[in-house]
């Protein structure tokens, strides 16, 4: 059977991870996810001249099925006048610059009051400077995107051999359950020796009946990788018979 896409969108990525579970048709299984956005809030940071302006900008960046979920204006716009003292023109703006930080600009910059040059280095004072600085307003929008995820789902053809292992032990699970009284709907996991498995679930691994959680925390998969045979000698052969005939 050819691989099929399945796009999913939802809240966050747990809802969309077992919205694509419950949609991966009878037969067939999930190959692999990719995550197109993961749900979670992000935030834009904007600076202009205006508050308004910065809201725009903030705004024209991000994607209009959004959900905004908070603006804020992190600072006002405002006008102001600083005094520094320094020697020269460049070195006053220098100073200044370092000072006001990267969201204000200066505006203008004129000599206030002129220093002295001194003699032999006595007496020398530096310029005053009155400098117009404008800070501009910044601003943030916090906003939200969807979850969205597209899985790939194929048929047992199409699984790693690790997998196609798995899904067999899954298959003969089902089996050993068949065989028992059906008024049997619980049995206990034969690897922890405490976890419930409910009728038609667990893998069986040889002739041990194992939950969910030891197959997946004993990683059995990793180890059918670097051993096909961890699960059985000859297993993966007979994987392979029964995925032919299924
Ligand atoms: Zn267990």
């Amino acid at each position: 059977m050819a691989d099929n896409t399945i796009e999913i969108e939802a809240e966050t990525l747990e809802e969309a991870r077992e919205q694509v579970k419950s949609r991966i048709p009878e037969g067939l299984y999930l190959l692999s996810e990719r995550v197109i956005s993961d749900g979670k809030p992000k935030t834009a940071r904007c600076i202009a001249d205006k508050t308004g302006a910065a809201f725009e900008k903030a705004q024209d960046g991000i994607s209009s099925d959004v959900a905004v979920i908070q603006k804020k204006e992190l600072t006002s716009p405002a006008q102001n006048v600083r005094t520094v003292e320094a020697f020269d023109e460049q070195s006053a703006r220098t100073q200044l610059e370092s000072q006001i930080g990267n969201t204000a600009k200066i505006k203008s910059l004129r000599l206030a009051m002129a220093g002295k040059k001194g003699f032999l280095g006595i007496g020398k004072k530096p310029n005053q400077y009155d400098a117009e600085v404008c800070q501009q307003a910044v601003v943030e929008i916090t906003y939200k995107a969807k979850a969205k995820i597209s899985a790939t789902v194929g048929g047992l053809s199409s699984l790693p051999a690790e997998r196609l292992i798995g899904e067999y032990l899954r298959h003969r699970a089902r089996q050993w359950w068949a065989a028992q009284p059906e008024s049997r709907t619980v049995a206990t996991c034969d690897a922890c020796g405490g976890q419930p498995v409910s009728r038609n679930e667990g893998h069986l691994v040889g002739s041990s009946l194992w939950c969910d959680d030891c197959y997946a925390d004993k990683d059995v998969e990793g180890q059918l990788r670097r051993d096909p045979n961890a699960a059985g000698f000859g297993v993966p052969q007979e994987a392979q018979r029964w995925a032919a005939a299924t």
